[in-house]
């Protein structure tokens, strides 16, 4: 066991402080990473307040990680010390069932996957996330960062990158599509540098036009205030793919108005409400009202490649680990431009 410096939620909602973890001895799989910075995601907020309910605490978030192979098991074939990698949403799954064989493991039928933090390994341990100096990962959960992007901007990927790459590919986002992407957060940001390297048509669906100028540099070639009631009247009947980051409920029928025949909305946003639907607001242009659950690891090596190919990263604000607790106040006041990274050298 190796101790190393962390920031934890002590209790749900309590602010996250500084303590110290275990973190289990490399095995003949495993890789330890010197972890260099980890992104907040809004994921991250839900689950230390307890918003999803069944948290496990202390919680140490962070499932944003880049970092650098320090040590690696004697049987590791896949990663060397010095090497540049990532470490998403999972660090483990049944890796027997139909979809992790198909390297889905979000969706493993074994039990589901092991998540990066709260949640407990195959020996029953805790789980801890990124927040903290050094992890220990088996490396067939492990990808690496492409020597094009840096650390720091490659992080976010982990999470907000896989969480949109993968639906908008699954929904076949590519030149001659029109794709909405509601809410210009960190997942929204992202979602939007994808859809456009991708050569679809790409419009922001934001609460108010504050962040214009933002959205059309990202890549967006429309911008659109939903506060302004017009903006449903002028957009219907226009997407194919509407991808929803926002972490609220919406008024759920106004969207679905927005989709062409056969049309997509897929939700990532996870509210910690339920949502309301009515059906007659899907069925009218047998509209698809969906979901998507991150990404699988070989489909995260596939965007982090695709990411450094085409220059996209994260556009980070940098903060010390002292302002955490600052960075979730922020970040759950729409607060963020665009997603914040820890350094982890300040933990
Ligand atoms: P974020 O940075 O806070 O971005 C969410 C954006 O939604 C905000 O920036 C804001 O954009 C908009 N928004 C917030 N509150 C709103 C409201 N009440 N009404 C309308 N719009 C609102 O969060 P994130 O890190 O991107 O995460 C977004 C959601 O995705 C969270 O619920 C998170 O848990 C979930 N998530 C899911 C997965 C998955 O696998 N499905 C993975 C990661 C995260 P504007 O200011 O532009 O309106
Ligand atoms: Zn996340
Ligand atoms: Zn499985």
């Amino acid at each position: 066991m190796t101790t190393v410096a962390a920031y934890a939620a002590p209790a749900p909602k309590a602010p996250l402080e500084r303590t110290t973890i275990e973190r289990r001895p490399v095995g003949d799989h495993d890789v330890l990473i010197d972890i260099k910075f980890a992104g907040i995601c809004h994921s991250d907020i839900h689950q230390a307040r307890d918003g999803w309910s069944e948290g496990i605490f202390p919680m140490v978030p962070g499932h944003e990680i880049a970092g650098v192979v320090t040590e690696v098991g004697p049987e590791v074939t896949k990663f060397s010390v010095g090497d540049r990698v990532g470490v998403g949403c999972m660090v483990d799954s049944c890796r027997e069932c139909d979809n992790c064989k198909a390297g889905l493991e979000p969706y493993c039928t074994g039990g589901g996957p092991v998540l990066t933090y709260n949640d407990k390994d195959k020996e029953g341990e805790p789980t801890y996330g990124g927040y903290s100096e050094q992890i220990v990962v088996g490396e067939d959960f492990v990808v690496r960062i492409p020597d094009g992007l840096g650390l720091d901007v490659a992080a976010p990927l982990l999470c907000a990158g896989i969480t949109t790459y993968s639906p908008l590919r699954h929904w076949g986002v590519g030149p001659g599509k029109k794709v909405a992407v509601v809410g210009l957060g960190g997942l929204g940001h992202v979602g939007v540098k994808l859809a456009h390297a991708m050569g679809a048509e790409v419009t922001v669906l934001s609460q108010s036009l504050r962040k214009k100028d933002d959205g059309l540099r990202l890549g967006a070639d429309h911008y659109y205030a939903t506060s302004d009631p017009e903006t449903f009247e002028k957009l219907a009947g226009t997407f194919d793919v509407i991808l929803n980051t926002v972490s609220a409920p919406l008024d759920f029928a106004a969207y679905m108005s927005l989709l062409r025949l056969d049309g997509a909305m897929v939700n990532v946003g996870l509210p910690e409400e339920p949502v309301q639907v009515t059906l007659q607001s899907i069925f009218g242009n047998r509209r698809n009202l969906t979901t998507s659950n991150i990404g699988g690891i070989p489909e995260t090596q596939e965007m982090l490649d695709f990411c450094a190919e085409h220059g996209v990263g994260a556009e980070i604000e940098l903060i010390g680990a002292g302002e955490i607790n600052d960075a979730y106040e922020r970040v759950t006041a729409s607060d963020v431009r665009y997603r914040f990274v820890i350094d982890a050298a300040t933990i």
